[in-house]
C-alpha cells in the first residue's frame, strides 16, 4: 500500500463512443483520486498487442486487438492511495454480468467483450503500462490547495 501510487486507467474504444468519459473521469475525482496524465490515442494493433501481450494465446486475443484499436481510448494515470487496488474494485469484474451495481462495469456494460475500461492489476503492470502509453514521461504538478486525502 503505497500513498502515492499510480494506476493506469483506460476508457476503451466503447466507453468513448457512449460518451462515457466524463462520467468515469468524475468518479475516480470523486473517490479522491488525482489525474496526473491524460489523453485520446487511436492505438495500432501493434501497441496494443504489447499492452497485452499477456493474453497472447488466448482465442478472444484477435478479437480484443480489432476492438481495441477501433476508435480512440482515453489513456489516464491517476494517483494516490492504493490507487491500483482500488481502481480495479471501481472498475468491477472482467465480465460485467459479475460486477457489483455501483461499478463502472457493472452500471455501464454487460458483455466481457465490451466492459468499457481497464485498469491496471498490479503496481507492476502499472508501471509497465504507463511506460508503454506515456514514454514522453509525467510531468509532476501540485495543487496549491492540497486535499486532506492523500
Ligand atoms: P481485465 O481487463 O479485467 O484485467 P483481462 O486482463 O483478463 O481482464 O482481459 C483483458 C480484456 O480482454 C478484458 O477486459 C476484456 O475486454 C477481454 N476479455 C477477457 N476475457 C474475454 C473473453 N472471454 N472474451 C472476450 N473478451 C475477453
Ligand atoms: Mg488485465
Amino acid at each position: 500500500m503505497s500513498v502515492n501510487e499510480r494506476t493506469y486507467i483506460m476508457i476503451k474504444p466503447d466507453g468513448v463512443q457512449r460518451n462515457l468519459v466524463g462520467k468515469i473521469i468524475a468518479r475516480f475525482e470523486e473517490r479522491g483520486y488525482k489525474l496526473i496524465a491524460l489523453k485520446l490515442v487511436h492505438a495500432t494493433p501493434e501497441h496494443l498487442e504489447k499492452h497485452y501481450e499477456d493474453l497472447k494465446g488466448k482465442g478472444f486475443f484477435p478479437g480484443l486487438i480489432k476492438y481495441m484499436a477501433s476508435g480512440p481510448v482515453v489513456a489516464m494515470v491517476w494517483q494516490g492511495l492504493d490507487a491500483v487496488k482500488t481502481g480495479r474494485v471501481m472498475l468491477g469484474a472482467t465480465n460485467p454480468l459479475a460486477s457489483p451495481i455501483g461499478s463502472i462495469r457493472g452500471d455501464y456494460a454487460l458483455s466481457v467483450g465490451r466492459n468499457i475500461c481497464h485498469g491496471s492489476d498490479s503496481v507492476e503492470s502499472a508501471e509497465k503500462e504507463i511506460a508503454l502509453w506515456f514514454p514522453e514521461g509525467i510531468v509532476q504538478w501540485t495543487s496549491e490547495l492540497e486535499p486532506w486525502v492523500l
